[in-house]
């Protein structure tokens, strides 16, 4: 098996990254950084994040197994010191591959289409005032939104940002995207849902920003500031992102062990 280690660069992670290449070379795993079947990511979330944007050209052909050193690590399975038994069960077993929705945002700009794609979420917001945007869904008109921004989110990302702003935690299993407000004016002349809206595979959503302003998105981690943007296109995307599983983590009790602070394992 072709594998590759991506690090949160901290001294703790730098040394399970030494220790799993010893453990996998004693195992006859292959490193292979360029075409790896396995995607192991040692540090929190943002690290799986910054793994899965390397990879994202190739994840129908990859899974990723996360290995959380202190942080949150809601995508990870794995602690630091089960990294023998992980690379054990990765010689002798086969793992159960499950496979989340991802969100797909496409750019109409002034200089052509750009496409994204999120593993958590997208958002939207004005880089100097307040967002001013027409949101459409399926095409038609659904409301005006004025306020800090927009955060659209797969059901692997409404546990992050999505969470803090109150959406619901949704199942990986349900292909949507989840649309939540950051802070939206409503008075007798600005009026949004409030509410966050989720939507199901074969819906769409369009965001049309007033012109001439300067915005700010962010796919995951990534941040891009451009001030073209006509509309931007969400919706579910067709490829899907795939992880690992050599023991069952239910995402209940992820959900669980990530918010409550409680294991029953
Ligand atoms: P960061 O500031 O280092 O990470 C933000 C926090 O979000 C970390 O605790 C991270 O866990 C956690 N996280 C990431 N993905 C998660 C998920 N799917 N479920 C539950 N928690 C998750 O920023 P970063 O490392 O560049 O990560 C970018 C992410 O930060 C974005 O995708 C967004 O979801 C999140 N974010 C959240 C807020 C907010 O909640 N107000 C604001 C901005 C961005 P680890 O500690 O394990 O890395």
């Amino acid at each position: 098996m072709n594998y590759v280690v991506i690090d949160r660069g901290d001294k703790l992670s730098k040394e399970l990254v030494t220790r799993f290449h010893e453990l996998a070379a004693a195992r006859g795993l292959i490193r292979n950084d360029e075409s790896p079947e396995m995607v192991i990511s040692i540090g929190g979330d943002g690290t799986l994040l910054k793994a899965f944007h390397t990879y994202v050209d190739r994840i129908d052909d990859l899974a990723f197994i996360g290995i959380h050193t202190g942080h949150l690590g809601f995508f990870a399975d794995w602690k630091a010191d089960e990294l023998e038994e992980l690379v054990r069960m990765m010689a002798e077993s086969e793992p159960r591959i499950v496979r989340y929705p991802l969100a797909q945002i496409e750019l109409d700009t002034d200089a052509g289409k750009v496409t994204h794609t999120a593993l958590n979420e997208f958002t939207l917001k004005g880089l100097d005032n307040m967002l001013v945007a027409q949101i459409n869904v399926n095409d038609e008109m659904f409301e005006m939104f004025r306020g800090d921004g927009i955060v659209v989110s797969t059901p692997s990302g409404s546990t992050a940002y999505n969470k803090s702003l109150g959406g619901a935690i949704i199942h990986p299993s349900i292909e949507s995207l989840q649309l939540a407000e950051i802070a939206s004016i409503n008075n007798r002349v600005y009026r949004t849902l409030g509410s966050s809206l989720v939507l199901p595979q074969h819906h769409h959503c369009d965001i049309i920003p007033r012109k001439d302003q300067r915005l700010q998105l962010t796919v995951d981690q990534l941040i891009i500031k451009r001030d073209d943007i006509r509309t931007i296109r969400c919706s579910v995307a067709s490829r899907k992102v795939s992880f690992a599983r050599y023991r069952p983590f239910p995402f209940w009790n992820r959900v669980r062990e990530a918010f409550l602070g409680y294991d029953v394992k």
